[in-house]
């Protein structure tokens, strides 16, 4: 098969990229992730759409490698609420009512919600299970299928109750995303820009002048070109689609490589989340993630400008380019302000969300600084003071 990209992750070249993987995925997990039964975990969204070829081609490579594995699925309700306690213990009583052993491996095709919640129930089912991550969206395949944080939410908050617990192969089968309604792309790019920002100007630049042949590609450029897509035949639009999700994978596995439990260097991923985070608390579910993300980025470079670190022509291209794509720079965005209609951000309240994230040590807040586009202040997030941060909420 030339057609696929590997990238190493802890010593392994497990993520494997490719633009028509399924009949690949099949094979591979048939041959070297041997299983005495395969449990494919998906949302009804992406049921309908991608469930059956992947069976199918299961049951294919079975037949054809001699297998006598046995093939399972199981379509769970799609969205957030999914990834609860609730959802966990009926899937694992479903697991347990069919017999599975722990020789089952877990295939979560779909989002984050998916895979985080089917890592988790891989890795306290039977004290753990293999499972391999099969991302359908963008912020899938670039950020939560990567570094085996695996979690589900609790009224108390998101991500409360979880483990590391790492998948044996991570597929990306980019024309799985040519279904992506526009938002959730728009919502991905959003980390894709944030991995660029904090490790390489080049890559910057690559999404800089490439808005329209990266959005074409993924919005139609793959469907149209269903045969299309072998490495003789790609379209401009699709290398470099393929390039772009390939440097923000390499980053992320790289950084989890270093840092698997998130001591220093992979809180870097967090640019843009400290305040990201803040006022996603308070406009979720109708505001997106990497719509609240893209935000944060801005105000987390105004914060690095205001220390000193940070040339304000760095804040005007990251908005820009945010801006290209469809993302939100401010919390007065007419169409931020129309999908939370209206809610307001009280910068006290946003100070107080702060306060609970897990990157901070004790009272001082942690927050990722840029000194330059692709680059970091530090090796980590810096301790900055309160007085800077509501400084740069307030303005
Ligand atoms: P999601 O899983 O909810 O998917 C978004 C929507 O797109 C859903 O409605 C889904 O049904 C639909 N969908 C998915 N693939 C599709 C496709 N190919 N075609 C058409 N529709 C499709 O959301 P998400 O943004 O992928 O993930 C968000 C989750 O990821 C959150 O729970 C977040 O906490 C988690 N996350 C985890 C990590 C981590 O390190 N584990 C990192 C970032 C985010
Ligand atoms: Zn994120």
């Amino acid at each position: 098969h030339g057609d696929i990209v590997k990238v190493p992750i802890l010593g392994n070249e497990s993520i494997i990229l490719g633009f028509h993987l399924i009949s690949f995925i099949a094979a591979d997990l048939v041959q070297n992730v041997k299983a005495s039964t395969y449990v494919v975990i998906t949302d009804s969204n992406i049921a309908s759409l991608h469930l059956s070829p992947v069976v199918s081609a299961m049951k294919a490579a079975m037949e054809t490698q001699g297998s006598t594995s046995r093939i399972m699925s199981r379509v769970i309700k799609p969205g957030e609420l999914s990834k609860s306690r609730v959802t966990k213990a009926a899937l694992e009583d479903w697991l347990l009512s069919e017999v599975c052993t722990r020789d089952t491996c877990l295939i979560a095709l779909g989002g984050g919600v998916i895979g985080d919640l089917v890592g988790f129930v891989a890795a306290t089912f039977m004290r753990g299970i293999p499972f391999v991550q099969v991302p359908t969206t963008l912020l899938a395949m670039v950020d939560s299928s990567i570094g085996g944080k695996t979690a589900i939410d609790t009224p108390h908050g998101k991500n409360l109750i979880g483990a590391f617990w790492q998948p044996k192969r991570i597929y990306m089968n980019l024309s799985f995303l040519s279904s992506l309604p526009k938002r959730e792309f728009v919502n991905g790019m959003a980390e894709v820009i944030k991995t660029a920002c904090i490790w390489s100007l080049n890559d910057f630049i690559k999404l800089e002048e490439g808005v329209e042949k990266i959005q074409d590609a993924v919005l139609k450029g793959v469907e149209d070109n269903v045969t299309g897509s072998t490495v003789e035949t790609r379209t401009e639009g699709q290398c470099l689609l393929l390039d772009v999700i390939v440097s923000s994978a390499r980053v992320k596995a790289h950084v989890v490589t270093v840092d698997e439990r998130e001591t220093g260097l992979r809180g870097l991923l967090n640019y843009g989340h400290s305040i990201g985070h803040a006022i996603e608390a308070i406009l979720a579910p109708e505001v997106l993630h990497g719509e609240c993300v893209a935000i944060g980025m801005i105000q987390e470079a105004e914060l690095s400008y205001s220390l000193g670190h940070l040339g304000s022509a760095s804040i005007e291209r990251i908005s820009r380019c945010l801006s290209s794509y469809g993302l939100p720079i401010s919390l007065e965005d007419e169409r931020l302000l129309c999908r939370s209609n209206g809610k307001p951000c009280p910068v006290n309240n946003l100070m107080d969300n702060m306060r609970i994230d897990k990157k901070n040590s004790g009272s001082t807040k942690k927050i990722v600084l840029l000194s330059a586009i692709g680059k970091t202040l530090e090796q980590k997030a810096s301790a900055v003071n309160d007085e800077a941060i509501e400084a740069v909420l307030k303005a």
